[in-house]
């Protein structure tokens, strides 16, 4: 089968002819319909140096897909050949406490499909049945194969209540954007997202940010004045990684405000922790989706009408993978749908 593959240890990666996927007993074998390209794999194309550390080479890398279960092994009962699914690309360990006690989003020794396992970037991919999502009839493919970092943004925006509530969202990349768009169909009041690029608050505003802010132009404390808002965001959503982003966010929230941090910094980042203290902020750390508490909050929040087609800028097919790369790598795009069937 074809497959992107990280062949060697530099940038880039090759279209290859690889075997297909061996599947156990309790897996599935999935036909990958659409893929998307995600910040990880960007990290992985461009062999920085966090992918150099991670990533073992060769690996087929990939995780953000939509396809149709083909095959399933002989203990699989509850999958069939024809459903549409995508795939929770954390592998979970399934023993250790956490995951005994079915929190198996905090479990201790997950390993990552794209990353440390083979990924969804080919014409198969084989998953444990207990990482299989089953999509709603009539799902749109490429919005079935955002559900990954869909997830994410959900995850981080439902953590606290939104109903009327004032939110801030640091970062309008595509999880930013999508976050918005979650935001308003949950109910918040002002969903202000903040930026340095004006093309992504622009695609942001499209999804359902009430105001958007270039912080190289504007500041917060002005854009909350202009909204009458005197107490400052009850719920604040870090999505950029950027520190200066980070410590913005801190000094906005009202007194009590609970803060979710999605964004991975780059480096070391210094806070002013009395904000923290003397305001009483609560933060709380966000890594991937919970299974599948996430998964089915956006199977219903999609087919209850919210919308989040927008945020995919571009899409090719998976023979142009190369293009789909340099787009991302341009600044250009927000999601990137590669299309698998020939
Ligand atoms: P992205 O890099 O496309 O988006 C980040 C955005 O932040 C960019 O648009 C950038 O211009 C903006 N930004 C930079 N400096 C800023 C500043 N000072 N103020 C406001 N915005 C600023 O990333 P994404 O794919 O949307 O993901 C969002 C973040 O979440 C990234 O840091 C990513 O690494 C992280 N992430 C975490 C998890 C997890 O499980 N914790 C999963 C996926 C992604
Ligand atoms: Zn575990």
């Amino acid at each position: 089968m074809k497959a992107l593959v990280k062949k060697e240890a530099s940038k880039g990666l090759w279209l290859e002819d690889v075997p297909e996927p061996k599947t156990g007993i309790n897996d599935v074998l999935i036909k990958v319909l659409r893929t998307a390209i995600c910040g990880t794999d960007m990290h992985i194309y461009n062999w920085d140096a966090w992918a150099q550390k991670t990533i073992p080479v060769p690996m087929v890398v990939g995780h953000e897909f939509v396809g149709e279960i083909v095959d399933v092994g002989a203990n699989v009962v509850d999958f069939r050949p024809g459903q549409i699914v995508s795939g929770e690309g954390h592998v979970v360990c399934g023993r250790c406490r956490n995951c005994m006690a079915g929190r198996r989003h905090l479990c201790a020794r997950t390993s990552g499909i794209g990353v440390d396992r083979s990924g969804a970037f080919a014409e198969y991919v084989a998953l444990p049945m207990s990482n299989v999502w089953e999509h709603s009839p009539g799902i749109d493919l490429d919005v079935a194969a955002l559900f990954d970092p869909f997830g994410n943004a959900v995850h981080t925006a439902l953590q606290f209540d939104l109903l009327g509530e004032d939110v801030l969202i640091t970062g309008a990349g595509p999880i930013g954007a999508m976050a918005a768009a979650v935001c308003r169909h949950a109910g918040a009041r002002h969903v202000v997202i903040t930026d340095v690029i004006d093309q992504r608050l622009a695609l942001a505003a499209t999804l359902g940010a009430t105001r958007t802010v270039n912080v190289t132009r504007e500041t917060l404390a002005e854009v909350q004045q202009s909204l009458g808002m005197h107490e400052g965001f009850d719920v604040g959503l870090e999505m950029s990684g950027n520190p200066q982003a980070f410590r913005d966010l801190l000094a906005s929230m009202c007194h009590g405000g609970k803060v979710a941090m999605l964004g991975i910094p780059s480096e070391n980042t210094a806070i002013d922790w009395n904000t923290v203290i003397f305001n009483m902020l609560t933060l709380k750390g966000i890594y991937g989706r919970e299974m599948y508490e996430t998964w089915y909050k956006m199977s219903v929040m999609i087919e209850s009408g919210l919308d989040i087609s927008p945020v995919i800028t571009h899409r090719m097919n998976f023979r142009d993978f190369q293009q789909g790369f340099d787009v991302m790598n341009a600044g250009e795009a927000s999601k990137v749908v590669l299309n698998w069937e020939e």
